[in-house]
């Protein structure tokens, strides 16, 4: 499965260790721009449950090796938890919490009626054969059972995991329930209820964002230079989409460097991650470079779109754009968050920018729970139109408090919550 190898790639070091302590952090530093219940901040730094399952697997030589799973589930108060299940060696309770936290904050931003989730097995799915991944997949969905459902908890791929996997996991859960519950899982191939336009989702709203950015700063689209770190999922498509609307992007780049034509280059004509893994540098342009150098080049945008915490301490300060729209998930440090904030260069936050994915995992709910497919075009249409709700609301706490753009998405996202929760009251 060369989707599971791929995403392998885009562990990073914020999403190992310290993802429920950055979430912490963030949740803190969120809180000194916003008048919430103190009860109500302490609640949201734990999650409402964490799972833990064994799962043991027949590998195809017959041995039985047990793995570990994990669902951890943060807060449902405006709806079901929503969030993936990675398959990763260092999978662990800590880290699903604070990606679970993320999901929370990503759902209320977008205003979607979920919370967050996530979840996963300590495996390395390299290790796997296709059919131990699918026996692996079956048995977790059984082990997961009594706590996700279609209106409880709805996960989702994420890295290591796959639109096979999902439909795997509908499978074996729809078998013991006695019927089709498509609505368990979103991320689906379409043929089992996904949706069109799910896989390009997050991609598409990173365009749009960045594109909003572009015209909130006062910048022409087509006099606009963008570079973009990574040329998978969510990298190729947002570049090919800047590319259509008359931006130059003018630097991609893989996990092996980047190319550089300052007159822009042919998007089109450079094979994405999932056509030809680690193609770029293989495409003809005027110049290379580093990962690194990209980030740093004289562009207007820059657009991490690959790895978490590639812009840290030692390169914010040589960073020369005058916008950064974060594709990949975490990909700016605190420290490097505030260099910026100093040097006034605007950072769009991921849990804006890239929230198309679960946008669309939300109009795939709906089509499933309704057993009605939209077609591309109104999967698109309504997408760009939640984008642009979300920027609106993000751009006025920006305006009325004098916030970055990171600080007024976890506003907006935090004060829907605390909201929810204060009218919902303290049970019993
Ligand atoms: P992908 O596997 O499709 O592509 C990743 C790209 O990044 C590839 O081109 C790869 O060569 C490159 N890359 C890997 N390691 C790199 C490194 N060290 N330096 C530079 N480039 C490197 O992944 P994707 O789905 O596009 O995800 C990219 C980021 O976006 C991740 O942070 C992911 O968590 C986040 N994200 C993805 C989705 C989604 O649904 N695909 C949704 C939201 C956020």
């Amino acid at each position: 499965m060369s989707t599971q190898s791929s995403q392998q790639e885009n562990k990073s070091d914020e999403d190992l260790g310290s993802a429920l302590v950055t979430a912490r952090r963030q949740l803190e530093r969120a809180t000194t721009h916003v008048n919430v219940d103190e009860g109500v901040i302490e609640r949201l730094k734990h999650p409402t449950r964490v799972e833990q399952v064994s799962v043991p697997l027949k590998r195809d030589n017959g041995d039985v090796e047990v793995f570990t799973g994990y669902r951890a589930q943060h807060d449902d108060v405006r709806g079901p938890y929503k969030g993936g299940l990675r398959y990763h060696p260092e999978v662990n309770a800590e880290e699903c919490i604070g990606l679970s936290m993320w999901m929370t904050w990503k759902c209320a931003v977008m205003d979607l009626p979920f919370g967050g989730g996530k979840g996963g097995i300590a495996v390395d799915p390299k290790s796997l054969s296709e059919e131990e991944t699918e026996r692996l997949t079956r048995r977790f969905a059984e082990e997961l059972r009594h706590v996700i459902g279609p209106t409880m908890d709805v996960p989702a791929p994420d890295m290591g995991t796959d639109a096979q996997t999902m439909a795997w996991f509908m499978d074996a859960y729809s078998m013991q329930q006695g019927e089709t519950i498509t609505g368990i899982v979103t991320g689906k191939p379409p043929i089992v209820g996904g949706s069109e336009g799910r896989d390009a989702a997050p991609g598409r709203s990173v365009a749009i964002i960045t594109r909003e950015a572009i015209e909130y700063y006062d910048k022409e689209i087509e006099e606009t230079t963008v570079a973009v770190q990574g040329f998978g999922s969510v990298g190729s498509n947002a570049a090919k989409l800047l590319d259509d609307w008359g931006a130059k992007v003018v630097s991609v780049s893989d996990v092996n460097g980047g190319i550089y034509d300052p007159n822009g280059l042919d998007t089109y004509a450079i094979p994405s991650h999932h056509e030809e893994p680690e193609a770029v540098m293989a495409h003809e342009a005027p110049e290379t470079v580093t990962n690194n150098e990209l980030l740093e080049l004289d562009v207007d945008v820059v657009i991490p779109a690959a790895i978490g915490n590639v812009l840290t301490e030692e390169n914010a300060d040589d960073v020369d754009a005058d916008i950064v729209v974060e594709g990949a998930n975490g990909p700016t440090t605190s420290a490097a968050s505030e260099i910026f904030a100093e040097r006034g260069i605007h950072v769009v936050p991921d849990i804006l920018a890239n929230a198309g994915g679960v946008t669309v995992s939300y109009f795939e709910w709906l089509q499933d729970i309704n057993r009605r497919q939209w077609p591309l075009e109104r999967v698109n249409k309504e997408l760009e139109e939640h984008m642009l709700e979300a920027w609106d609301d993000v751009r006025q706490e920006v305006e009325a408090k004098d916030l970055t753009w990171r600080d007024a998405a976890y506003v907006v996202a935090l004060s829907r919550i605390a909201e929810a929760k204060s009218t919902r009251g303290l049970w019993p």
